[in-house]
């Protein structure tokens, strides 16, 4: 045989294989829903994608959305992965039947027991992959922070007529409520929920950062906001939020006293998941140090597994504090009991 001939034959052998092994790559995907859609995401996925050769095809949609969408598709559902924020709506996700428990030693080992679901002995059905905090900001001409320090000092009569917050049917209330629930026991939460219908400047309304621009024009003395919201309010040069943090202060709750209610992102394999092998891959993923950077950056947010570190000068800037030790699966399950208390209460 030819040089020439024995070259042709390899390159028609090798361009067969190489045609191969991209059609298996090009086979390799999963079907992502998230609920998180950052800037960071694009690196996230592609690093990925460039070591495992498995293409993600992404639905995205906020919460709500992604939770109808996959109720409507049912069994039919291509998901693999769904992604979701705060403990409250992951564990309405996993009561609705929406997880399939996955079993990993390197997640268990990596995800502090705390910030994930109770095993079963099937696995677990999610876990946090980035945390974040309910601090509370306070207007500085208006309010001592002795006054406000403490979640349960938001409802003493001495903060009448100053305290705003958003909705009691919110699953950011709902996990507050919750983890004081397992905290302070329900009674005293009764109580406490009670106190803070008497103490509200106004109708709870708005989103975090509407409470933050509330309490800085004024209107508000004090009230509470996920952590991100305040770091993306601290990082902006527009003139209005510099003038606007200006008057602000915050404080980590409870430092002594039970600690910062912490919440999570994160998410699970979905039931039917078509890629089941990619799925776990892909969570496996998320634990890793690369991936938990970008997935606590992209949002202001705290890595979930310890010691990988994010360098973010806001987060810098926010400092350490003291975080409470309830489980997200323990608010999870407190969802109800903080319904009924706070509708009992009259927290509109
Ligand atoms: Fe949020």
């Amino acid at each position: 045989m030819s040089v020439l001939r024995i070259l042709a034959k390899n390159i028609l052998l090798f361009g067969i294989a190489s045609s191969y092994i991209s059609l298996a790559f090009a086979q390799k995907e999963l079907n992502l829903y998230s609920a998180r859609h950052y800037q960071t995401d694009e690196a996230l996925y592609s690093d990925f994608t460039k070591k495992t050769g498995i293409k993600i095809n992404r639905i995205e949609a906020d919460d709500n959305g992604i939770l109808e969408r996959l109720k409507s598709e049912g069994d039919k559902s291509q998901a693999d992965i769904i992604l979701l924020v705060d403990a409250a709506r992951l564990w309405r996700a996993q009561i609705n039947g929406l997880f399939t428990p996955v079993k990993s030693k390197y997640l268990d080992e990596r995800i502090p027991a705390n910030l994930r679901a109770n095993s079963e002995p099937e696995g677990t059905p999610w876990f946090g992959f980035s945390t974040r905090a309910r601090m509370i900001v306070y207007n500085k001409a208006s309010v001592k922070k002795s006054d406000v320090d403490t979640y349960e000092k938001l409802a003493d009569p001495i903060n009448k007529g100053k305290v705003c917050t958003r909705s009691g049917a919110h699953p950011y209330m709902l996990s507050l409520v919750g983890a004081l629930i397992e905290r302070d026991g329900l009674q005293a939460t009764k109580a406490w929920a009670k106190g803070m219908v008497a103490n509200m400047a106004r109708s709870p309304r708005g989103g975090d950062t509407d409470q933050i621009k509330a309490v800085a024009s004024g209107e508000c003395g004090v009230a509470l906001t996920n952590s991100y919201y305040f770091a993306r309010m601290m990082q902006s040069d527009k003139p209005e939020d510099v003038n606007l943090m200006s008057k602000l202060a915050y404080v980590w709750p409870n430092q002594g006293a039970g600690g910062v209610h912490v919440n999570i992102a994160g998410g699970g394999m979905a039931k039917n998941a078509p890629h089941p092998k990619e799925a776990i891959l892909f969570l496996e993923y998320l634990a890793s140090n690369s991936a938990q950077e970008y997935f606590a950056n992209g949002n202001n947010e705290w890595p979930a597994v310890p010691l990988v570190k994010v360098d973010n000068p806001a987060l810098k800037l926010l400092g350490k504090f003291q975080a409470e030790k309830v489980s997200v699966s323990a608010i999870g399950k407190n969802q109800i009991a903080a319904q009924r208390l706070l509708d009992q209460a009259g927290y509109k």
